[in-house]
Formats: structure tokens, C-alpha cells, sequence
């Protein structure tokens, strides 16, 4: 029997992106073989692009990208009825094991065994989603009834629906985005979408600010422009219920820390390049909440199901598609914030 192939998107090392022949894993019992058709390039793909991996975490070994992808059920393994081929599907690209301690607490995404698409942080490494033909677990096709290039947006969904979970109710109330890339962007959309009142969101350049403005931001504040553009949000103690700190920097979440009311609520939602220092003093004298946001879990479903309602507009985030092919351009304009905001690949 020969081995059927499929073409990929593989990093090899840092600014080394290949598009190689990888093999298709046999359809084994409990999965499910799908024909992928979009996925976007998301931060962490970037981070393997441009730096071979991040913090710790390196490629050791060539690994396939890509954690943001939908696409249409081609078989079905034996045992398989959540789904049948024809069928338009979100690929979940967590896979927890379901047995460990954190598992068995509900905490699937702290898993110690976790299997998560395009991830090197175990070796050998999770290879992921940018490939033509994809076999995953039966759990992991969720049935999402939509075009894929809005299924493919259910990962990030996940994201900021898990991050806006960490903070708590927000009917009603004001909050502050600190970067508005793709995260950022959808944080602002979720924000909207559970009630707040005021939504602000902050970054260093124009062009994603004038896109979160038109995804429903009431006030956008470029900060390279006008450094101390929050300071009015300050007064008497602060003004914000929750902030969403997007950007991983430093600065933003000295300045969202200065400009919560007390007690409020930060969701420390970005990767940090480097640690950090936290301005103690006011955490304690405005009795902040500072919380971390890691992946996600249940939210994947419900992302999906408000993607497939259209609850959740997600259109205008999506900057351009380009084709497998052209993955290696595809990337450098993922990069380039200044022109896109996500970018997927077609498949
Ligand atoms: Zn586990």
C-alpha cells in the first residue's frame, strides 16, 4: 500500500518556511479525516516564522504550523457519529488527555499532556492545521455550519471568549483593550457582545485602531502618538471596570494598572517578550485583580456557535487569503501590522 501524501506548511528553523510533501497518517478508529480549507496565521505561527519559537519553547525538528483552521469532513474513521463526510467542520487544535489531575479539576487547558497543533513546547512536537488533509480526533471536528474562512476564526474566538470569562460580568461595564491586533480586536467584539457599556481601545499604530473602531470601539487612543492619552482615565482612582492587556508590553500594564478603578479586574491576555515590573503599590492600594488567560476549553463550541449565528461579525477582520503556495508571502504580510490585521491561507 503506498503512503498518501499531502502538501504543508513546514518551519524548519527561523525565516526558513517550506511548503513539503508530509504523509497522511492512516484514519485510525475515533477520527476523522478532513479536507482543510482555511487557516489563519496566528502569533505564535509568526513567532516560529520570525524567531524559531518563543521564550523557551524552540524547534527542534521540522514542524507543520497552524492552529486556526476549518475545513470539510472527507471520512470517517470506525466508531465515528459526531460527523459525516460533507460535513463543514471547525478543527479544535487542543486534544487534552482528559486523565490528569488538571483534567479531572476541569482545567483541560492546564493539561500536563496536552496535545495542541503547531506546538513545539513537546518533543516530538504537535505538528498542526496548514496542511491539505488533516487527521484528528473525532472531539476535535466540531460541526460548524458556515463558510470556512469565519470557521477558522473560532480558535481566536476561543481565546478572548476564555479571557473574558476571567473577567467576570461585563454588562454595563467600561473597558479598556490595550493592543488591538487580531486578539485585541476580537477582545473588543466580545466585550461588545457581553454588554459593556464603553469599550477603549489603545495601541502604537493607526491602522488596527481604525479597524477596532469600525468592529464597534468607542474610543481609540494611538499612544505613540499622544503617549499620555489615557491620562484623563486616571482621575479619581481610575476609570475602568476591566481592562484586556493584548499587547504582552510592560508599559501597557503599568498604564491600564493606573488607569483601573479599584477592584477592577485585569486580564493579562498577551505574551510577554521578556518579565517584567508590576507597579505593586497600586495593585494593592486599588486592590486590583490581576488575571492570566491561557487557550481555552469549552469556549471552542460556543465560539463556533456564535460564529454560525452570526452573533459575532468577525468579516472585517480578515485582510487578505492567499494560497498555500504563497504561504512564505502570506506570513510576511501577517507580519506587517501596519497592513494586516489576520491573514489566512487557502487550501
Ligand atoms: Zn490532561
Amino acid at each position: 500500500m503506498t503512503t498518501e501524501t499531502t502538501r504543508a506548511a513546514v518551519i524548519h528553523a527561523a525565516h526558513d518556511l517550506r511548503i513539503e510533501t508530509v504523509a497522511v497518517p492512516p484514519l485510525g478508529a475515533g477520527e476523522v479525516r478532513v479536507r482543510v480549507r482555511a487557516g489563519g496565521i496566528c502569533g505564535s505561527d509568526l513567532h516560529y516564522y520570525h524567531q524559531g519559537g518563543f521564550g523557551t519553547v524552540r524547534v527542534r525538528a521540522p514542524m507543520v504550523l497552524g492552529h486556526e483552521v476549518a475545513g470539510v469532513v472527507e471520512a470517517v474513521g470506525e466508531g465515528v457519529a459526531s460527523v459525516r463526510p460533507g460535513d463543514k467542520v471547525a478543527v479544535n487544535p487542543s486534544l487534552p488527555c482528559l486523565k490528569c489531575r488538571f483534567c479531572l479539576m476541569g482545567m483541560e487547558n492546564h493539561c500536563l499532556d496536552m496535545r495542541f497543533y503547531g506546538s513545539a513546547m513537546r518533543t516530538p512536537h504537535v505538528g498542526g492545521g496548514f496542511r491539505e488533509v488533516l487527521v484528528c480526533h473525532a472531539s476535535q471536528a466540531v460541526p460548524a455550519d458556515m463558510p470556512a474562512e469565519r470557521a477558522a476564526f473560532a480558535e481566536p474566538l476561543s481565546v478572548c471568549l476564555h479571557a473574558a470569562r476571567q473577567a467576570g460580568d461585563l454588562m454595563g461595564a467600561r473597558v479598556l483593550v490595550t493592543g488591538a491586533g487580531p486578539i485585541g480586536a476580537l477582545c473588543v467584539l466580545v466585550a461588545r457582545h457581553a454588554g459593556a457599556r464603553e469599550v477603549v481601545a489603545t495601541d502604537l499604530a493607526p491602522q488596527p485602531l481604525a479597524v477596532v473602531r469600525r468592529l464597534g470601539a468607542d474610543v481609540t487612543l494611538n499612544l505613540r502618538e499622544t503617549p499620555d492619552a489615557l491620562a484623563p482615565y486616571a482621575t479619581d482612582k481610575g476609570a475602568f471596570d476591566a481592562v484586556f492587556e493584548c499587547s504582552g508590553s510592560g508599559a501597557a500594564l503599568a498604564g491600564a494598572i493606573a488607569v483601573a478603578r479599584p477592584r477592577a479586574v485585569i486580564v493579562q491576555v498577551g505574551l510577554g517578550g521578556a518579565e517584567t515590573a508590576v507597579p505593586l503599590n497600586a495593585v494593592v492600594a486599588k486592590e486590583i485583580t490581576l488575571r492570566g488567560t491561557f487557550r481555552f476549553h469549552e469556549e471552542f463550541a460556543h465560539a463556533v456557535a456564535i460564529l454560525a449565528r452570526g452573533a459575532i461579525d468577525v468579516a472585517p477582520l480578515l485582510t487578505e487569503t492567499l494560497l498555500l503556495a504563497d504561504a512564505v508571502r502570506a506570513f510576511d504580510l501577517a507580519s506587517d501590522r501596519t497592513r494586516a490585521m489576520k491573514v489566512q491561507l487557502a487550501f
